[in-house]
């Protein structure tokens, strides 16, 4: 069985195909800066055979169709034709109260995924164009669609309210739904088996760094709770996201700088973060060059980052009682050594002590704490688009299991 894995963002998209007979990648890429000028299409295979393309890609129609022949090709691809795609699993930024687990697409879902672009008008516009090529493209493949929510719905209430008047959350669904979920859910899953201890019976607080940032703690398999919000403008400081804020900065600053709320949310969600306090850049290898070359707002942005990091792990180990597992992810987790140092740091009192030699080395799986520490620390890279094509496999698989039930009664 193959999945073909599509993360469409406004202007980009990733893909996979993926042999789930042995979860290995047959091949994956990406499109950039589709709709500008020049677009940029990349591909490559298990066989290492590469493709770059520069040319105008108008809208993610062009952009899926060109991925699709080019999965066809005679000389690079590696399919004789669409009809072994099985399956197309979709990332799903925002699924809000209505979406707890992975589902089959079909018109009722569509409506349901338009109904909750309010709550992530960034992402989900593009995730529902994906789908909506991806079923014309492919009308005879099933599309299932993953929701970056849906690990989070776990959640219980007193976690994911916000101290707001009641009728907010009744009738305009404000409330906390985290995001991320794929990520936290297979590291987490893939710690539990590193330990070769049941998922169930474990407290695991993951963290996700990367240019966007969050934290999670998870108790029995259960989300208990998370740093980002009705928005993933919460929590953490980011690459460019402000993170937790006192929201009476707000209206303060509007009146300040005689701002309106379009050039707040610019401001907060793409001026902010490490780039906003260093000045430098978002990225945090830029960021690390230039703490060490002496920048002090450099240097600064690193320690508000990791700080606030230490915070949340400290809260999350109060609610959790007891951690068993700190899991370091994503761009920043599984390389940026000084940032794990940095936010381990002075973290005895938790049981959490890193071993220095074991905590130099990036981008792979690797435990770092020490002999001495209670809590497990490891750095497990994610692989989101695995759990899309694990959950799209399994969501199809129940399904025709289903109809096979209802026939014969
Ligand atoms: P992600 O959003 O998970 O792709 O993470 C992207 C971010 O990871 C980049 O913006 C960098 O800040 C960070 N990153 C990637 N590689 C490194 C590295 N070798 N050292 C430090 N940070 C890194």
């Amino acid at each position: 069985m193959k999945v073909f894995v599509l993360n469409c963002g406004s202007s980009s998209l990733k893909y996979q195909l993926i042999n789930m007979k042995n979860e290995k990648v047959i091949a994956k890429g990406l499109v950039e800066k589709i709709g500008e000028n020049i677009s940029y299409l990349n591909y490559k295979t298990e066989a290492n055979n590469e493709i770059e393309i520069e040319e105008k890609i108008s809208d993610h129609n062009q952009a899926i169709e060109m991925v699709l022949e080019i999965l066809q090709n005679k000389e690079y691809g590696v399919l004789e034709n669409m009809d072994e795609i099985n399956i197309v699993g979709h990332r799903v930024v925002h699924g809000g109260e209505k979406f707890s687990g992975s589902v089959l697409i079909d018109e009722e879902v569509i409506k349901a995924l338009k109904e909750n672009i309010k709550l992530a008008p960034l992402h989900n516009p593009a995730n529902i164009m994906g789908i909506e090529v991806s079923r014309k493209l492919m009308p005879n493949t099933p599309d299932v669609g993953i929701f970056d929510t849906a690990f989070h719905q776990s959640m219980p209430k007193k976690s994911y309210l916000y101290a707001v008047p009641y009728k907010w959350y009744e009738e305009n669904g404000v409330r906390r739904y985290g995001f991320h979920g794929t990520s936290h859910k297979y590291v987490s899953e893939r710690g539990a088996k590193l330990l070769g201890r049941d998922y169930k019976d474990l407290k695991i607080i993951s963290c996700h760094l990367g240019n966007g940032a969050s934290i999670t703690a998870i108790e029995a398999g259960k989300v208990i709770d998370t740093s980002m919000g009705l928005t993933p403008l919460d929590g953490l400081v980011m690459g460019t996201r402000s993170g937790d804020l006192d929201t009476g900065i707000i209206p303060y600053i509007m009146k300040e700088r005689n701002m309106n709320i379009e050039e707040i949310d610019q401001a907060l969600n793409k001026e902010s973060g490490v780039l906003g306090i260093s000045g430098v850049s978002n990225d945090f290898r830029d960021i690390g060059e230039a703490a060490e070359a002496g920048n002090k707002r450099a240097k600064l942005a690193l320690d508000i980052f990791c700080r606030r990091v230490k915070k949340y792990i400290g809260s999350y180990a109060a609610l959790l009682g007891r951690v068993d597992l700190l899991i370091f992810t994503a761009g920043i987790g599984e390389n940026a050594i000084n940032v794990r140092k940095k936010i381990t740091s002075n973290m005895d009192c938790f049981g959490i002590e890193i071993d220095n030699n074991k905590n130099n080395c990036r981008g792979k799986e690797i435990k770092i704490s020490s002999d001495n520490s209670k809590v497990d620390v490891y750095v497990i890279p994610t692989n989101e688009e695995l759990v899309i094509a694990r959950e799209a496999k399994n969501v199809v698989e129940d399904h025709v299991k289903n109809i096979i039930k209802e026939l014969i009664g």
